[in-house]
Formats: C-alpha cells, sequence, structure tokens
C-alpha cells in the first residue's frame, strides 16, 4: 500500500504486460463536473485514468485536471494518520502526534456529546466544496446546531439566490445555456473551468453549427478566446450592462409579450398606495389571505378586455383576457396599483446605454446592438419544436416554442456585494426574451425548478436550540419573509456566521468566510468546537488571511484559544491543517464510497435526472478514512435519533449501509435508480440491499430521461409537476410563476421602513435592507467603492481559477505543477508602463486593507482598469509538501491578503459581503500597483514560516518528479 515510500520506482514500463490488468469505473472529483472515468490498474495500482465513453456527462471526454487523478492518489501531501496537536505546541506551528482513529473518536466523541447535552449551538461544522451537504446539514440538524454551511457563501451564492428568487433555477448544478438549440450564446463572468467539460463538448458542438458567442468579461482568456466576440466590462459593473439592455428591449418592445403574459408576475398588480401594503400585490379579500413569496396564487392583474381586476390566475389566463403589462389603474375599493412590468418599465426608463457606457466601459452603441441582437434572434429567429405539452392550467401548446438565446454566467457577476441584484436583473432578462425553460434559452436540471420561494425555511426557532434535540428545520433554507429569519426576540442573530440575519436575510448558503472572525469575537457568541472539512480557512477560502492565521491563535483572559478546539479534516497537508486541534485524514476520491445525490447535487441533465456514484477503486491509504464514515461513526456514538433504533444501537453499519437505507420520506433515498427489494424500481421505491452492487455494474451512474412532454417549460408543465410532486422532488405541484417583482424582498422592505407590524430590523440596519431589498433589480457600485478612495486605488483587481486547476486541490499535483507553479499579475500594458512596472518585473500591489508583492506580466488580454491573476496559485511555504521556496510560495502569491472579510459600517464593522445574500464581496477589491525596489527580495510577499512535515504525510515528491522525467535517482 505505501510502496510509493520505497526506493523502487512507482511505475516500471518494461515490466510485463502479463501483470494483472483491470479496469474500473468511476467518478470524477478532481473539479466539480463529476464526468465518469474509468480508471486503469495494474497489481491494484492506479495506472491510467480516462474518460469514460459511456456516461452522460462527459461522453469519454477528459481534461487535464481529470487524467491527473493519479498524481493525486500518490500526492506528497496525503495525510495517512490522524494527528492530535503536541501538548504545548502553538497553533500553527503543525507540531503533531500521530494517535490511533479509536483516540481520535474517543476524543471527538466526548466533546461533542458534553456540548450537545448543555448548548448545540457552541459546535459548528463548515465544509468546503464538498457533495455530501445531504448528509452534513443531517449530521448538523441531528446534532441540533444552526452553525453549519459550505462554501457557497463564499463561492456563488449569489447567483443560487438570484435566480433561485426570480425563475425558480439556476445556472451550474442546477440548470444551464441549451446550446443544442440556441443560435446565439452570451457567456458573462464565467471562468474557465466552471462548467468544464460539459461547456467544452457543448460549445465546440455550437461553434460547428455555426452559433455565435460573445462573452463578455472583464479578462479574455479560455472561454473569452474562443469566442466570436468578446467584449471586456469592468468588474462589478454588469447589473449596469442588464439594466441598459432591459431599457433597449423594453423601449424596442423586442419582448415575449405573450410569455411574460401567461407566465410571470408581470402583469400581476402592485399597490402603489403607502402603508402596509405598499409594494406589495393586490390581492382578493374574498378568495383569502393575501398572496406572498410562500403561497403567492390569490393576485390579481388588470383585464383590458373587460376593464376590471381580476385574479391573475387561473382566471386571467382563460380565453379571451387581455392582461395589461402597462398602465396605472384603481381598484373598486380606491387602490392605486400598477402590473409589475409597469413598474419594471419605469425603473429602466433612465437606464440608458450612455448611463451603462460611463459604468460598464462598453460602447453605448454596442449596448445598443447587443440588445438589438439578443430581442431579434429570441424572437425574430424562434421556431417550434413538434413537442405538444400541457400547462399547469389545462391550456394544450401543440409544439414547444424554442426561443434560441441562452446564457451562462458564474463566479464573475456573484463575488460583488452587488451581485444579488446583478443576477436578478440577468434573470429578468432571460425571462423577458422568454428563454426560460425554452429549447435553446436556459433549462432545469431535476430536481430543479423550485418554487419562488423554495418550501424549505432554514431553521429559525431558538427556542429550537437545546439540549440533545435534533433542530426542526434543516440549518439552511430560503427565507420568504422576515418572520423566518434566524434570529433571536431582540433581533441578533442565532448562528455564528449571521446567515439569516438583518445583517444577511436570505444567505441561502451560509457566510463561511465570516465563522473565524465572529467565533474569535464572540459575536454573537463564543463556540467551543469548530470542525471543518476541507475548506483551506488559513488560506484560499478566506479574505484577509494573515489575519485570519492570526485570529485561529487568538487567546483570551484564561490563557485558552478563543476557539477552543479546532478539528480539521482533510486528505492533504493543507495550511489549514496547521492549526488543527486535531486532524482527521481524508481519502481520495478513487478510495470511497460517495453519491452525487437528488438530495443535493445530482448530475442531472437537462432531459432528466442523473445521480452517480463513487466506489473505491483502490485500498485507503495508510489510517485514511472517509469523512462520510467519520460522520455516519459519530452520529451513531453521539446517538441521534436518525441514526440509532429506540434501544440506542445504531441503525447503519456504515456509510454504504446509510446511503442504501436511509429515506428522506417513504421511498425516496440519496440513489434513485434500483429501488425496489430487486432493484427494478426507479426514482422512489424501497432500500434495495444490492443498489451499489448496480451502479458500479452501470458505469457508477444512473440517468432518467423524462418523457418529451416533460422535457421544458417545467415552471409550468402539468405533466412535469405532477410527476415530480410524486417523486419527492417537490412538495407542491403549482405552477412556478417567474418574479419579474419580488413582493419576497419587499417585504423585507417594508419591514425596514417601519410599514408593518412584525419583526423589523434593528435601527442601524434599516437603511441597509429598505435600499438592498428593492422589489425590482438595480444597480448600484460595490460597496468597497463607498468605502476607499477610488482614485488611490484605480484598478479593480480580480481572480480566476486556472483551467488545469481547481481551488487548491492541485498544488501538490505532479503534473499539473508543471502548467501552473506560480502567478503573475496580469496587467495591462498601458497600465503597468504608466506605473513604471516592467514585463516581468516585481511589483507591490496595494488595498486599502493590505498589500502584496508579486511579478507582472503584460497582457492585452486585459483592460486598462482591471488586473487580475489566478486564484489559489500561490501556497504557504512548506504547506502540501511543497519545499520551502518552492515556486508556489516563493513566485506564487495570493491577492486574498488584498481583501477585507469586514467592511465599515454604522461605527463598527460588518461583513465585506452582499447586504442581501451574505455572499463574500471578494471580487470588489480595488488596487494600485507602483514597481518594487530593486534591492528588494525578488519574491513574494507576505512569507509565512515553512510548515513542517507532519507525522506520517507521504512525503516523495523529489521521487515523483524525478521519475516522471525518467531519472530514476
Ligand atoms: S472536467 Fe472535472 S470532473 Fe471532468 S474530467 Fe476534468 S476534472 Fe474531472
Amino acid at each position: 500500500m505505501l510502496k510509493f515510500l520505497s526506493p523502487a520506482p512507482l511505475h516500471d514500463p518494461t515490466a510485463s504486460s502479463t501483470a494483472a490488468t483491470e479496469v474500473k469505473t468511476a467518478t470524477c472529483y478532481m473539479c466539480a463536473c463529476r464526468c465518469g472515468i474509468r480508471v486503469h490498474l495494474r497489481d491494484g495500482q492506479v495506472r491510467y485514468i480516462d474518460g469514460n465513453p459511456a456516461h452522460p456527462i462527459n461522453q469519454g471526454v477528459i481534461c487535464a485536471k481529470g487524467s491527473s487523478g493519479i498524481m493525486k492518489q500518490v500526492s506528497p501531501a496525503r495525510l495517512t494518520q490522524p494527528l492530535l496537536r503536541k501538548a504545548g505546541a502553538e497553533r500553527g506551528d503543525a507540531e503533531f502526534e500521530p494517535i490511533s482513529w479509536d483516540r481520535a473518536f474517543d476524543i471527538v466523541t466526548e466533546r461533542l456529546q458534553k456540548i450537545r447535552s448543555t448548548d448545540p449551538k457552541k459546535f459548528a461544522l463548515f465544509t468546503g466544496r464538498d457533495q455530501m451537504q445531504a448528509l452534513t446539514g443531517l449530521f448538523a440538524r441531528q446534532f441540533g446546531t444552526p452553525n453549519y454551511a459550505a462554501h457557497g457563501g463564499f463561492c456563488s451564492v449569489n447567483m443560487a439566490a438570484g435566480m433561485i428568487y426570480t425563475i425558480g433555477g439556476s445556472f451550474w448544478e442546477f440548470g444551464g445555456p441549451d446550446l443544442d438549440h440556441a443560435k446565439l450564446f452570451v457567456m458573462i463572468g464565467t471562468a474557465e473551468d466552471h462548467h468544464s467539460n460539459p461547456m467544452k463538448i457543448a460549445l465546440s458542438k455550437f461553434k460547428r453549427k455555426g452559433g455565435r458567442f460573445i462573452s463578455i468579461n472583464p479578462v479574455r482568456t479560455g472561454y473569452s478566446a474562443i469566442a466570436d466576440e468578446w467584449i471586456p466590462i469592468k468588474p462589478g459593473t454588469d447589473g449596469a450592462l442588464f439594466m441598459a439592455l432591459l431599457h433597449e428591449l423594453i423601449g424596442s418592445g423586442l419582448i415575449d409579450r405573450p410569455f411574460l403574459q401567461r407566465f410571470t408576475n408581470a402583469p400581476q398588480l402592485v399597490v402603489l398606495d403607502q402603508g402596509e401594503r405598499e409594494g406589495l400585490f393586490a390581492f382578493d379579500p374574498a378568495a383569502g389571505p393575501p398572496g406572498d413569496g410562500r403561497n403567492p396564487h390569490n393576485k390579481l392583474a388588470w383585464d383590458l378586455a373587460s376593464g376590471r381586476a381580476v385574479q391573475a390566475y387561473p382566471e386571467g389566463l382563460q380565453e379571451g383576457r387581455q392582461l395589461a403589462l402597462e398602465g396605472h389603474y384603481r381598484l373598486p375599493d380606491g387602490t392605486s396599483v400598477a402590473p409589475a412590468f409597469q413598474l419594471l418599465r419605469e425603473r429602466v426608463a433612465l437606464n440608458t446605454p450612455e448611463w451603462a457606457a460611463e459604468i460598464t466601459g462598453i460602447p453605448a452603441d454596442r449596448i445598443r446592438q447587443l440588445a438589438r441582437e439578443l430581442g431579434e434572434t429570441a424572437l425574430h429567429q424562434a421556431f417550434e419544436l413538434p413537442i405538444p405539452w400541457i400547462d399547469a392550467w389545462g391550456q394544450r401548446h401543440e409544439s414547444t416554442r424554442a426561443r434560441p438565446v441562452a446564457f451562462h454566467a458564474m463566479r464573475g457577476l456573484a463575488a460583488h456585494s452587488n451581485g444579488f441584484q446583478t443576477v436578478r436583473a440577468l434573470a429578468i432578462l432571460m425571462s423577458l426574451l422568454g428563454t426560460i425553460d425554452a429549447p435553446g434559452g436556459f433549462r432545469h436540471k431535476a430536481p430543479y425548478p423550485r418554487h419562488i420561494v423554495p418550501n424549505y425555511r432554514a431553521f429559525n426557532d431558538p427556542k429550537m436550540v437545546k439540549p440533545n434535540t435534533p433542530l426542526n428545520a434543516a440549518p439552511l433554507g430560503f427565507p420568504a419573509s422576515p418572520d423566518e429569519l434566524a434570529i433571536n426576540d431582540d433581533g441578533t442573530p442565532l448562528r455564528i456566521d449571521h446567515a439569516f440575519s438583518w445583517e444577511h436575510p436570505l444567505a441561502a448558503h451560509g457566510l463561511m468566510h465570516n465563522v473565524i472572525t465572529n467565533a474569535v469575537r464572540g459575536d454573537p457568541y463564543t463556540i467551543d468546537t469548530l470542525l471543518i472539512f476541507m475548506a483551506n480557512m488559513a488560506w484560499n477560502s478566506t479574505m484577509n488571511t494573515m489575519e485570519v492565521r492570526s485570529k485561529l491563535n487568538e487567546r483570551g483572559a484564561d490563557g485558552n484559544y478563543k476557539i477552543p478546539f479546532l478539528v480539521v479534516c482533510d486528505a492533504f497537508q493543507s495550511e489549514m491543517v496547521a492549526f488543527a486541534d486535531l486532524v482527521l485524514p481524508d481519502t481520495t476520491y478513487l478510495e470511497r464510497h460517495d453519491v452525487m445525490s437528488m438530495l443535493d447535487r445530482p448530475i442531472s441533465e437537462y432531459d432528466g435526472p442523473v445521480d452517480s456514484v463513487r466506489v473505491p477503486v483502490v485500498e485507503p491509504m495508510g489510517q485514511c478514512k472517509p469523512f462520510q464514515e467519520v460522520l455516519i461513526e459519530l452520529a451513531s456514538r453521539l446517538k441521534f435519533p436518525a441514526f440509532t433504533h429506540e434501544d440506542g444501537s445504531r441503525k447503519f453499519k456504515d456509510y454504504p449501509d446509510f446511503i442504501v437505507n436511509y429515506q428522506a420520506q417513504p421511498g425516496v433515498g440519496f440513489l434513485m435508480g434500483w429501488r425496489g427489494k430487486d432493484g427494478t424500481e426507479q426514482l422512489r421505491g424501497e432500500p434495495n440491499p444490492r443498489q451499489w452492487e448496480m451502479y458500479a455494474k452501470n458505469n457508477c451512474v444512473f440517468q432518467y430521461h423524462l418523457p418529451q412532454d416533460q422535457q421544458y417549460m417545467r415552471n409550468w408543465n402539468r405533466a412535469y409537476l405532477d410527476f415530480a410532486k410524486d417523486k419527492g422532488w417537490r412538495q407542491k405541484n403549482d405552477p412556478v410563476q417567474l418574479a419579474i417583482y419580488s413582493d419576497t424582498l419587499q417585504s423585507f422592505r417594508l419591514a425596514a421602513q417601519g410599514k408593518t407590524q412584525g419583526r423589523q430590523p434593528p435601527e442601524a440596519l434599516r437603511e441597509r435592507i429598505a435600499t438592498y431589498f428593492d422589489p425590482l433589480p438595480f444597480w448600484y457600485a460595490p460597496l468597497e467603492n463607498g468605502c476607499v478612495d477610488t482614485e488611490a486605488y484605480p484598478l479593480s483587481a480580480i481572480t480566476q481559477r486556472p483551467m488545469a486547476m481547481y481551488h487548491s486541490w492541485d498544488s501538490q499535483n505532479a503534473w499539473l505543477r508543471q502548467i501552473h507553479s506560480h502567478n503573475y499579475l496580469h496587467v495591462n500594458p498601458v497600465t503597468a508602463q504608466a506605473a513604471g512596472v516592467a514585463d516581468g518585473g516585481w511589483c507591490w500591489v496595494t488595498s486599502a486593507w493590505g498589500r502584496v508583492r508579486c511579478m507582472v506580466r503584460y497582457s492585452d488580454a486585459v483592460e486598462p482598469g482591471t488586473v487580475w491573476t489566478w486564484n489559489a496559485i500561490g501556497k504557504g511555504s512548506g504547506a502540501w509538501q511543497l519545499e520551502a521556496g518552492a515556486d508556489e510560495s516563493r513566485k506564487g502569491f495570493l491577492l486574498n491578503h488584498l481583501i477585507t472579510e469586514e467592511l465599515p459600517f454604522a461605527g463598527g464593522q460588518i461583513s465585506n459581503s452582499d447586504p442581501v445574500t451574505g455572499q463574500a464581496g471578494w471580487y470588489d477589491v480595488r488596487v494600485n500597483i507602483q514597481p518594487a525596489d530593486p534591492e528588494e527580495a525578488e519574491q513574494t510577499y507576505p512569507q509565512v514560516a515553512p510548515m513542517r512535515d507532519l507525522p506520517g504525510v507521504l512525503g516523495g515528491a523529489k521521487k515523483v518528479v524525478a521519475y516522471f522525467v525518467n531519472r530514476k535517482s
């Protein structure tokens, strides 16, 4: 097993070809696309990885990362045994003693038992880019702590929340562009790695068929480099572009009016009079309580045919009605109202292309032309697919209309403090063109679309945080009104990260990036144990990195650490591991069971749900144990109700057993393939004891193709809505009207304005809520701009993940390090020369919050006002088993050192995040550049003390490199 440590070559190409060879299928996890792979083994050792041609996601295609999985397997940075910080050693010094798993479990169990039986919120569980949130979330819920989230608050929650609150679905794992039918594809704010193989396959077909591809991005790399046209844009201004496009499309009438009337809330009447109902939808008292985000059905629209208000639906959709999209009206009781679309029209009236040109840097004429191109392609090049379908109100549509304009967007829009409203604007733009779940437009992936607002409340009852008691709701969800905020009676946050508080009400993915700062400050309370899984919080998964590192070591007056106990589970010797009190060695993706489940993040395709698994293709190295197994073991030892029988005995032998037998509701488990006792059922059915075996025999993937008449228009598709409810993917089979206007946002704004009787925000936050919870989209400058001198820091600085690496996962990968071992700051020559910085020279990059020294590379592929670099190439010295002085630490740098995790606010501080969702605003940072003094050391700044080798770490970097350049010494 540890053959790698021996002096013998890892692999001898001259060895006999008669050695036992074997090919096993698995699911890649070198990035989050989760392609199907074939792992070729000889004598039980991984020798080669290629794409699985029989897999629906990648159809045999593999990328550089995927094929380099073999080097992850033998990475010198691999941890192989549990470690305990040595008595007397400081956190961060990485001085550990190896311990057994028994002892590790005893330590954690004893600690967690004590917390759970006294004050469960003193335990916090935060995870990185894992794919098992249904399990980690269940663990936190059963423990009884609200303090749980994954990495989404740092990644792209603005994208998820902005779109889900508008169209019921989002890009990435939840939906995407239908390039099979599109004629125009606009990609905006997307790094090269997001949607890797699937996007490349789709783009290649799209371009071959003559599709037109426009990329809007501050940087012309990756996908932008193969676009037919690159439109550079200033970071954080995408929302202004969308507002101007809305202005143009509405002004020129290039919008899908029938679609808006039938499938969105555009015709629904908004109350204009001041008071408690101001800005909410008018309703018919005779038809029950007012509609709201959760129960949207009692709303009115104005019927031009009869000249009166009618129920928006189903009455408003009857034959002969003509629902008004424009105008101002008066209800019989005198209430003044206007259709939501009228208010949108008024909102964008001043957002002219000239206005947007000033903000975005895109010429006004180009914006006009883009609007025309979008509108004309969607409307004039529309075509019909011969697929009849029946909508939620019983109307049969003889065919399915294609709207062949597709968009794709990701973190470039999301990671700004104005990202939520920007993403709302994009989703509304897509809706006005009628592209939602239409052929050629945006298409959902099951289990999406969700309701608007999804029927998943986040835990919000302070009284339910009780000893030895599971929470009565999952820690994460989607609030529909102030009543669903996770706050105490005095309005203070219930959670350690302040998610779902008045600071960040719609924080659907939590705020991982604020946990350490808040916990150390005791805001709103101190915690006892922080369990971090696969998140590099001491380096690239945090802003203001050096400060956060020092906070991990901060002690109170009693001499104890302010975060008393820190457990880190990781497969590799990351920077974070050095700060752990207890290290739990995880496995690689080739060594464990895993599921890509419909209960959290499946790999569904547009034409139906897909889930997949990993089954171990090799034994775990050393004493590595999958985190999944750790959770099942702890849940059983702690006697969580969902994991134990009444007599206290464990329900599940191990993780595979849990996956087969756990049911979220009768017949609905983690996996939907080969269900039923004999494996003959699918989607829903009794547990099947042989389910893993059946997945393993079938390429580790289960795919279900929906009938054609359920593949489109699923927000309103009767057959699909019924089917999805029956299969447990949705709680209701109601249609999902698109939220052009958000009464959910308005309910928060009314509270902030003191116009409602219920919960109201603290005084200091009233104006913030009233401003940013606008029911209509708007653009505002990133919040950092209001806190710094933008003339002193004239440049926007952003990062991208490189195509060949995923986060910091691959810094230890011998093959991928040959592609990127260090990074430059890429600067337009005009900017660099004006600052006196030479191509290849060293410079200081300074923000209001810190500075880094790095090397500059001239680039015409970036506008003069923007600088950029790769994310997470720079490393702490010695981390990831890189030699002290390796390129990654000497020449590589991390932009996060320049980014603050908090901004000044109301005499104090507040998270540097979107005020709606809590998404980290880490693409907002403003900088200047100056040449470094020639006398200065030619190495990046800041440097950290080299991390020492951990006991049991695999090591052997030199051997890997030497062997693979064919020097066997
Ligand atoms: S795109 Fe991602 S999942 Fe697919 S092969 Fe590459 S690294 Fe693996």
